[in-house]
């Protein structure tokens, strides 16, 4: 049997990470089987679903390279089906017309809110006790078709209980006692979330589900759906919660952006790089390298890999070098230090572009310099806003100079004010402007003055790149040219900050 998965947001905000990690994991799964990967988006909740919100999710899904195999399903269009469903479980006498009246027709079942409380603080109640369960037959549909409204509502056996193999937590159970007569059709007739899942993934002929672990509830409702509707119920893998610092859910309430996958495309992220963190969050791929691209995670992704307990999210809301997970900064530094330099360029020309920094000569007569400028800066980089920040002097000349560099670099050394205007005329005189016709000269400067290398460098840095660190300095000056350097160090702006 070919494998078929979907991911299935609901279009009621922007794509959480959390989801992003389920899509992703879906593909693999996917990817790997040979299966098709499909994505329905479950737009049945309409006062919260907006248009907007699917754009941006299925933008967001684009942006990590996670295209359907086939055209992209909207859950309201079938919602006919699943009324239909839901009247034929009615006509086998497996669901019944509930008639009663406080139920609320905006579609929050209050009753059974209640009893979802009750039960998560422990008490012991039978939910079947509806008055309209065992109604008579034909009362029930004299006061159908008198007008009367109801909703219709699964009729779950008294005795026995869900059963299903989860692929990461194992054996499910869960007694019939727990679980409520469910509503399948509300008293306006929109049918309920539960019943459209089954019956879309029914009708898509998904062989696997694999969503977060909060859907283990409904999970063993679809399943009495399933049995009721005389269908093979699909696999499931629940994926592990991603928890925040301080242990609680990480949640769009409660972390605002950071949990936003558009943040991580907006804040300079490789969408490679960030693939590849959150295959880690909650998945080990059971080999010692964790940098893995999108052929090697297909290879070697199994569900058998993901781990039960809750994955970590850290960050530190309070400090802005710690805005998101170290581990995701430190895989986005990787990838952009070691990716082929011809990939990077396109992301780096985008960024450039979105700064004002982009000139079309780095496309042509200057491309070699620009893509020695990237080798030599990108090495210290974490995201791919680093190019035109601390970048930024290699392709502006307005750029900022750093308070604390020039604390650091020039204010403890006065002597450079007048030093490093006489190292531009001496660098200014060499003729082979490369690393073997600069450094002989800077050092023999510093000899002349009886100072280091390191205190003339560093403070070069601060007036040629604004920075208090950076790339060699040497290549740096080399790279930025004769004529940059010469001014930049003569220049006394950077004194006056
Ligand atoms: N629409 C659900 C959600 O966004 C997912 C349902 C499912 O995967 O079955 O959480």
């Amino acid at each position: 049997m070919t494998i078929r998965v979907r991911f299935a947001p609901s279009p009621t905000g922007y794509l959480h990470i959390g989801s992003a990690r389920t899509a992703l994991f879906n593909y693999l799964f996917a990817r790997h089987t040979g299966g098709s990967f499909l994505i329905r988006v479950e737009d049945t909740d309409l006062e919260r679903s907006t248009e907007e919100s699917t754009r941006s999710i299925l933008e967001g899904l684009k942006w990590l390279g996670f295209e359907p195999d086939e055209e992209i399903v909207f859950q309201s269009d079938s919602a006919d089906k699943h009324r239909e469903a839901a009247l034929r479980l009615l006509a086998e006498g497996k669901a019944y017309r509930d008639f009663t009246p406080k139920e609320d027709r905006t579609g929050k079942d209050i009753k059974q809110e209640i009893a979802d409380k009750a039960r998560e603080k422990g008490a012991e109640k039978d939910m079947r006790d509806n008055p309209y369960r065992d109604l008579p037959k034909e009362e029930s549909d004299n006061r159908a078709e008198a007008g009367e409204p109801f909703a219709v509502r699964l009729k779950v056996a008294k005795d026995g209980k869900t059963s299903f193999e989860d692929a990461v937590y194992g054996l499910q159970e869960r007694d019939y006692s727990e679980i409520e007569d469910l509503v399948l059709l509300r008293s306006d007739g929109h049918p309920l979330y539960n019943l459209a899942v089954v019956c879309d993934d029914i009708a898509m002929g998904i062989t696997d589900v694999i969503r977060g672990q909060d859907h283990l509830t409904n999970t063993h409702k679809q399943i009495l759906i399933y049995e009721s509707l005389g269908e093979e119920k699909p696999n499931f893998a629940h994926l592990p919660l991603i928890l925040a610092p301080g242990g609680k859910k990480l949640s769009k309430r409660h972390h605002g952006e950071i949990v936003a996958l558009t943040t991580y495309r907006d804040r300079g992220f490789l969408a490679a790089a960030f693939r590849n963190y959150l295959a880690l969050l909650g998945w080990s791929p059971k080999t010692e390298d964790e940098l893995l691209g999108l052929d090697e995670l297909i290879k070697v992704f199994s569900l058998e890999g993901i781990n039960r307990s809750n994955a970590a999210f850290n960050f530190d809301a309070n400090n802005p070098k710690r805005w998101t997970d170290d581990k995701a900064l430190w895989m986005n530094a990787e990838y952009i230090r070691t990716l082929p330099v011809d990939e990077l360029i396109p992301l780096v020309r985008e960024e450039l572009r979105g700064e004002q920094l982009w000139r079309e000569e780095y496309d042509g007569e200057e491309r070699e310099w620009f893509e020695s400028t990237i080798e030599l800066i990108r090495e210290r980089f974490y995201t791919l806003k680093d190019f035109s920040e601390q970048g930024r002097a290699f392709f502006s000349e307005d750029f900022d100079f750093d308070k604390k560099a020039i604390e650091k670099n020039l204010g403890k050394h006065p002597d450079l004010r007048e030093w490093l205007p006489a190292l531009a005329d001496k660098l200014e005189a060499i003729e082979d402007f490369t690393h073997d016709g600069i450094f002989p000269a800077v050092k023999e400067f510093c000899a002349e003055k009886g100072t280091k290398v390191g205190v003339v460098l560093n403070g070069a840095r601060v007036l040629l790149t604004g920075q208090a660190v950076g790339p060699s300095m040497v290549a740096a000056i080399e790279q930025l040219g004769k004529e940059k350097t010469v001014m930049r160090l003569r220049s006394q702006v950077a004194w006056n900050e």
